[in-house]
C-alpha cells in the first residue's frame, strides 16, 4: 500500500512530511532543482502540492501526524471526495510535467 497527500496539501506546501519521510518519497523538496531525480520534473515552487511516491511508500505512517492540515491518508482510507489524488498522486511520477499540468488544470 501506500500513504496519499490529498487536497489540504494545496496552498499549505509547507514539507513537513518530507522532513518525516524515512525514505525520502515525497517530493519535489524544496531548494532542488526540476529534474534532480528523472521522474520529478518540476521544482517545489511550480506545483500545486506535494507527491507521494507510491511504489517507495513504506507505509510506516511517519508523515501523516506530522501535516498541520491533515492531508496524508493510508490509500484505503482516503475521504471518498479525495479519491482521485490516489491517481494524482502516481501520475506526478508517470506523466511529463506538461501532460500533469494539463490533466489536472494546474496554472
Ligand atoms: S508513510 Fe512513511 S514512507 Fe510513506 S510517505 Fe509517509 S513517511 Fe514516507
Ligand atoms: S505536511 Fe501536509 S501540508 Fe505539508 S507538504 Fe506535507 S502533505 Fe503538504
Amino acid at each position: 500500500m501506500t500513504y496519499i497527500i490529498c487536497e489540504p496539501c494545496i496552498g499549505t506546501k509547507d514539507t513537513a512530511c518530507v522532513d518525516a519521510c524515512p525514505v525520502d518519497c515525497i517530493h519535489p523538496k524544496k531548494g532542488e532543482a526540476a529534474g534532480y531525480r528523472p521522474d520529478v520534473q518540476v521544482a517545489y515552487d511550480e506545483v500545486d502540492q506535494l507527491y507521494i511516491h507510491p511504489e517507495e511508500c513504506i507505509d510506516c505512517g511517519a508523515c501523516q501526524p506530522v501535516c498541520p492540515v491533515s492531508a496524508i491518508f493510508p490509500q484505503d482510507e482516503v475521504p471518498a471526495q479525495w479519491e482521485f489524488y490516489i491517481e494524482k498522486n502516481k501520475l506526478f511520477y508517470q506523466l511529463s510535467w506538461p501532460e500533469f499540468k494539463e490533466k489536472y488544470g494546474i496554472k
